[in-house]
């Protein structure tokens, strides 16, 4: 890497981007992708052939030897199966580089290897995957050498969605559908699309790499299953937005480039909030090509830390006791003649249409906070939400003091008559300027928080696509316009019509406005006192997905059918029971090969040192002390540890799907923790030279 990056010049050079495209393929064939790409427009195959070829050929002089159609499928990471572009040997032995229309469009991996949940059944192993024109094309380079990546949905033979992406386009095509019919009784006549633009922000935390090859648990589980908290935790608070070390500095500097280089506005760096923990930011991108480059980002993250001697942690919670890592979904609607409909103005209590589409939206979020919740439960989140960490598994909207005044008129006197203001900060230093104060301040502990002209979604996990949760709120938010509309498209005086309903809207869905603190345990009290839901594990979300309101609210908008809703919910339990299943194994893996032993011999050391010690004619309490302590917590261990043994074991007869999932979720899991709880206090207590294992102190203080 160069020590000066020309931003300029890198950004999107491996991106098969509209200025390539215009530069590249003749004009009609030009005109005939954006008419697909903005008019979902079906393309003919000669069309295909042109953009293939071109494709090929700008691929191949970035040194690209293969394509790929990348996707992603139910498993949480993407997926690939690499092809190279040679077409057979000619009689002279050569061979041609070449690239179809029909291998760009379409490809057939074997499905049957993926989750597909009760779908298996229903369809034969063939899938499909299908070119997503809206994302565009880009050449990976890494030890595989250069891969030319075509963004693709992924589909059964009967044509049943099995990856995050098919949704997503589904749901987006459901709120420009429903957004642009809410904008025209507004008298916008101008707008033709309307997308949401979501921008992720992304935490991490890195450790280093040889540090993290002798953990096992990392390894497998990507978090830590025993760990003693070290002296110093996040407690001095001095690592949040805290100088970046030149090591991590480094690691930085070379994600940027090579997100750059993809096309990914990565824009903003900073240490988070616990020890060795980061985040990264884009800049907001269409909601499809956002949900892709979170991908990106994510693999690009493990990548350059491998390069670096560095891992990266994407779980949810890698280490107990400290903060985990999630993303913050922030999620607007635009217009494609940029009209942000989150934009309030300065006047918000004047701005009819923005109160309008906020009110559906708290009215979506109400109805749908079980749905919501759901999006973003992950098995490695339980350990975030509701359970020892906030922000609470409740769903709540945070709408700051100016709003919320704007609704409490509204509510109050069916009319809003001012907006509060910012007004003016003072600092008090003459030689500083005074700052436009913004209307509201910050909330961070609220699961949904409107944050100016966006909202913010803040439940989502680290690891986790953001596919699910924005699938979720363009659906939800589409129905609410949907419903709003058909009441407005009646009315005889619109004015007035819309003023009763932002009203009635405001007063059925108040419960769900919340601006205090959502880490207290007060909020837990009031919710409940509200109706609102409280879903603490992911095992409790689940059946959000098959309720008669969701297949009906899905199947209205055509993002899901009924079956594709169950084999989710087939497949969510499917990966909460293997993944709880991975972390007991490794647990007793870890407790019977390597700490037992571990302990058995500082106990033997410590029995050496009071027998010779006595001998002597010393007394040898202090040791004697220490060793019948670490022989109880051995023996607290050996005894839990048979109890994880016997439970694992028994799972076997436990049927699969929901009984299973809550098999691991109330049985093992707690035994779990009992086998973790001696073996921390045995950490605390066993010379560091025979513990088995870096400690947590070395993970986090040491990279
Ligand atoms: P904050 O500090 O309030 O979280 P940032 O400016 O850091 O805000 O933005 C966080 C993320 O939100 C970034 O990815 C940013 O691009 C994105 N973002 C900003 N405005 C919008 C918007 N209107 N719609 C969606 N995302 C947005
Ligand atoms: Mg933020």
């Amino acid at each position: 890497m160069s020590e000066f990056t020309n931003v300029a010049e890198i950004f999107g050079s491996n991106v098969f981007n509209d200025a390539v495209m215009q530069e590249r393929l003749p004009k009609k064939v030009y005109k005939e992708l954006k008419k697909t790409i903005e008019e979902g427009k079906e393309l003919d195959l000669a069309t295909a052939d042109v953009i293939a070829h071109e494709m090929k050929e700008w691929a191949i002089e970035k040194g690209a030897t293969h394509y790929t159609h990348w996707f992603q499928p139910l498993t949480g990471v993407t997926a690939e199966k690499h092809d190279s572009f040679i077409s057979a040997p000619d009689k002279n032995g050569k061979v041609l580089m070449s690239f179809s229309g029909k291998e760009l469009i379409k490809g057939e991996p074997d499905a049957s290897s993926f989750p597909s949940g009760g779908l298996r059944a229903t369809f034969e192993a063939r899938g499909y995957t299908a070119w997503d024109c809206t994302s565009p094309a880009f050449v990976r380079q890494d030890a595989a050498g250069a891969t030319l990546c075509i963004p693709t949905a992924f589909c059964s033979y009967t044509g049943e969605a099995l990856d995050q992406k098919t949704p997503l386009l589904r749901s987006m095509e459901a709120i420009n559908a429903e957004a642009l019919r809410l904008l025209r009784l507004f008298g916008n006549t101008t707008s033709k699309r309307v997308t949401p633009s979501v921008g992720p922000e992304q935490e991490y935390f890195l450790v280093d790499k040889a540090k993290y090859l002798q953990r096992k648990d990392l390894i497998y589980t990507g978090r830590t299953l025993f760990g003693a908290m070290p002296p110093k935790g996040q407690e001095l608070d001095d690592h949040y937005f805290g100088n970046i070390r030149q090591r991590i500095a480094a690691f930085m500097k070379e994600v940027n480039e090579e997100l750059w280089k993809l096309g990914v506005t990565a824009k903003t760096q900073h240490n988070e909030v616990a020890p060795a923990q980061h985040e990264l930011a884009p800049i907001y991108a269409e909601c499809n090509v956002a949900v892709d480059h979170n991908q990106i980002v994510m693999k690009t993250l493990k990548m350059v830390a491998c390069r670096h001697g560095l891992q990266c942690l994407l779980h949810e919670k890698p280490f107990a006791g400290v903060n985990g890592s999630g993303k913050h979904n922030n999620w607007s609607i635009t217009t494609d003649d940029g009209i942000n409909l989150l934009d309030p103005g300065t006047t918000p209590h004047e701005n009819i249409q923005f109160l309008l589409v906020l009110a559906c939206i708290l009215k979506a979020v109400d109805t749908h906070a079980d749905l919501l919740r759901e999006s973003a439960a992950d098995v490695g989140n339980d350990h975030r939400l509701g359970a020892n960490e906030a922000p609470p598994a409740i769903i709540s909207v945070f709408l700051g003091e100016q709003l919320e005044d704007v609704v409490e008129q509204l509510i109050s006197t069916g009319e809003a008559t001012h907006s509060l203001k910012g007004g003016k900060l003072e600092t008090g230093v003459k030689t500083l300027p005074d700052l436009t104060k913004d209307a509201t301040d910050r909330n961070r502990t609220s699961p949904f928080a409107f944050t100016g002209n966006k909202f913010e979604f803040r439940m989502v996990g680290s690891k986790d696509s953001i596919a699910a949760p924005n699938i979720v709120l363009n659906t939800i938010v589409a129905e609410a316009f949907a419903e709003a509309s058909n009441v407005l498209e009646k009315a005889d005086d619109f004015e007035m019509a819309v003023h009763d309903l932002i009203k009635k809207y405001l007063t059925e869905h108040q419960r769900i406005v919340f601006n205090g603190n959502g880490y207290s345990d007060a909020w837990v009290e009031e919710a409940e006192r509200r109706g609102l839901p409280n879903i603490k594990s992911m095992v409790d979300a689940i059946p959000a997905l098959t309720t008669d309101k969701a297949i009906g609210l899905f199947e209205k908008f055509h993002v899901f059918t009924k079956a594709e809703l169950e084999s989710r919910a087939e497949i969510q339990y499917e990966t909460y029971a293997k993944a709880i299943n991975i972390e007991a194994k490794a647990m007793i893996d870890i407790a019977s090969k390597q700490i037992i032993p571990a302990v058995i011999k500082y106990t033997k050391s410590l029995a050496d040192t009071v027998n010779s010690v006595t001998a002597a004619g010393a007394e040898a309490s202090v040791q004697s002390e220490l060793l019948a302590e670490t022989s109880g917590l051995l023996s607290d261990t050996k005894v839990a540890l048979q109890k994880l043994i016997d439970l694992d074991k028994k799972s076997e007869e436990v049927p699969e799907g929901t009984e299973l999932a809550h098999y691991f979720h109330e049985e093992i899991v707690p035994a779990m923790a009992e086998l973790r709880a001696p073996v921390d206090a045995l950490e605390m207590i066993v010379d560091k030279e025979m513990w088995p294992m870096p400690s947590y102190g070395d993970l986090m203080f040491e990279v």
